[in-house]
């Protein structure tokens, strides 16, 4: 069953439930509103009739022994009038002496247990309830008492209930009727009502099937104006559709890139290869030349894929050791190594606070392996590249300056991305892969802390790591570097 008939069955149900029980409260407060009207009528006439016997309706007798007693005169009860109410009088021992002329001569016998009422049923007597040729009757039958208590009489009021019988069909007709109308329109109005409410959901499902069917992550489902739940579902969709496009498009990008950076030194090596296979063996120069290349294009494709293996970890977010490093030992010996490259450029260190952090040393020696080799790459003949490490405002801040060529505008904010180099051709010379940039970002990024770069084109670059000292963790973004540090030297 579809989910909107459910909602339907489930509405209806409710409606059902709450119609019957306010049926039921109408018809039964107004029920006993009626009966309770008979008994009143009842009473009412009973009252009267006694009045009727005390204004002169007994008849005192002397009995044979000489007594004075009183007796009933039975046909005073046709004073008492009331066409709605039939009144019969009674002996003590239950015979008949006389009826209003409205019961037409029809004696309504007396109920059950009658004759023992006594005087002290005077003020409850009792309630009979009986049906004759298909009228029901209700009488109440109460004793006549003389002061003494003696009971003279037995009087017996009955109502016939026609018109409280005729009422209440009515109100049955009128409950189950209307009842019956107003579940359906009940039904009618839910099911309209669940379906437009059901609808926009059908939209997002129709849309999201449709981008199923074309692949097509470019699509979006339309947002209802309404600030509603609906409103913040597609909102919703839509930012997980557009995080999924981001991350397919990423994705392809990358794979392309891969390739696009795998094919170029596999390309070189199969066309050494190819002059190898075409002598070249014997000529020991282009031998030479041969193998020389041969290695280049090997050693840039170990490093390029193990780039791609670091990248790789730093997708699957896999954690990085977290031991404590000194920074200026760090400092010292990635200095060391790099004055073997530095070659006509002049290498030097700056600043040289000590500085304790918590991380990964190999990862942090990566990193500053990277910017140096960069900065030494990019600075001609006769530049300075100088590193640093300073405390500034709660970070370490490793610098590496150079006085090389600097990095344009335009290219300024992309440096930190994948497979990015500035310079395509002379890059790929140089043997980058556009990946070296990308992995000091996640390593300062996976200490919690940033990698920020500016330039001047033609005087020189200074790229820095901010990584946050133990006592004061924080994390930053470039916005919030401290902006002097961000200056070329
Ligand atoms: P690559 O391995 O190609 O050097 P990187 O990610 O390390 O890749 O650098 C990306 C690009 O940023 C480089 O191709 C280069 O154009 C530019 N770049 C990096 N460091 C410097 C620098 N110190 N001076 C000028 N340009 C730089």
């Amino acid at each position: 069953m579809s989910f909107r008939a459910r909602l339907t069955l489930a509405y209806t149900g409710f409606f059902t439930v709450a119609v019957f029980l306010l049926g039921c409260g109408i018809y039964f407060s107004v029920r006993q509103s009626l009966y309770g009207g008979v008994e009143r009528d009842l009473w009412a006439a009973t009252q009267q009739v006694r009045a009727i016997f005390n204004a002169g309706g007994l008849e005192p007798i002397r009995t044979p022994s000489g007594e004075i007693s009183l007796f009933l005169k039975g046909e005073f009860i046709q004073i008492f009038n009331n066409p709605n109410l039939g009144a019969q009088v009674f002996g003590p021992t239950g015979d008949l002496l006389d009826s209003t002329p409205n019961l037409g001569g029809r004696g309504l016998a007396l109920p059950e247990g009658s004759l023992d009422l006594g005087a002290d049923n005077f003020n409850s007597g009792l309630t009979s309830l009986r049906e004759i040729s298909g009228v029901r009757i209700q009488s109440l039958v109460t004793p006549l008492v003389l002061k003494n208590g003696q009971v003279v009489g037995i009087l017996q009021i009955s109502r016939p209930l026609k018109d409280v019988d005729l009422t209440l069909g009515q109100l049955t007709v009128i409950l189950l009727g209307g009842g019956a109308i107003a579940l359906m329109i009940t039904a009618a109005g839910a099911a309209l009502l669940s379906r437009r409410a059901l609808l926009p959901i059908d939209l997002v499902t129709q849309t999201a099937q449709g981008i199923v069917r074309a692949e097509d992550l470019g699509q979006r489902v339309p947002v209802p104006p309404q600030q509603d739940e609906l409103h913040r579902l597609t909102v919703t969709i839509n930012e997980l559709l557009g995080r999924l496009e981001g991350l397919f498009h990423t994705q392809q990008r990358f794979v392309a890139d891969v390739s696009h950076e795998l094919r170029t030194p596999l390309a070189a090596m199969q066309g050494n290869l190819e002059i190898l296979s075409r002598g070249a063996v014997t000529n020991p120069e282009i031998l030479d030349e041969t193998i020389g290349d041969m290695r280049r294009e090997t050693a840039r494709l170990i490093r390029m894929v193990n780039d791609l293996l670091v990248l790789a970890q730093s997708d699957t977010r896999r954690q990085i050791r977290s031991e404590p490093v000194e920074l200026d030992t760090l400092l010292l010996e990635v200095y060391r190594e790099l004055r073997t490259l530095a070659g006509a450029v002049t290498l030097r260190i700056g600043a040289e606070d000590q500085v304790l952090v918590t991380g990964d040393r190999d990862r942090l020696k990566q990193a500053l392996l990277n910017l140096g080799v960069n900065a030494i790459q990019h600075t001609a003949a006769g530049g300075y590249v100088t590193m640093g490490l300073e405390r500034r405002d709660g970070f370490a801040c490793l610098t590496v300056a150079d006085t090389g060529e600097g990095i344009s505008d335009d290219d300024l904010p992309h440096v930190f991305d994948r497979f990015f180099r500035a310079d395509r051709s002379r890059s790929r010379h140089s043997g980058g892969a556009g990946l070296g940039l990308s992995i000091v970002r996640w390593v300062a990024e996976a200490h919690k802390g940033t990698a920020t770069v500016a330039s001047i084109p033609g005087r020189g670059s200074t790229f820095a790591i901010w990584l946050p000292l133990p006592d004061e963790p924080k994390e930053v973004s470039p916005d919030e570097a401290p902006a002097e540090l961000l200056e070329p030297v």
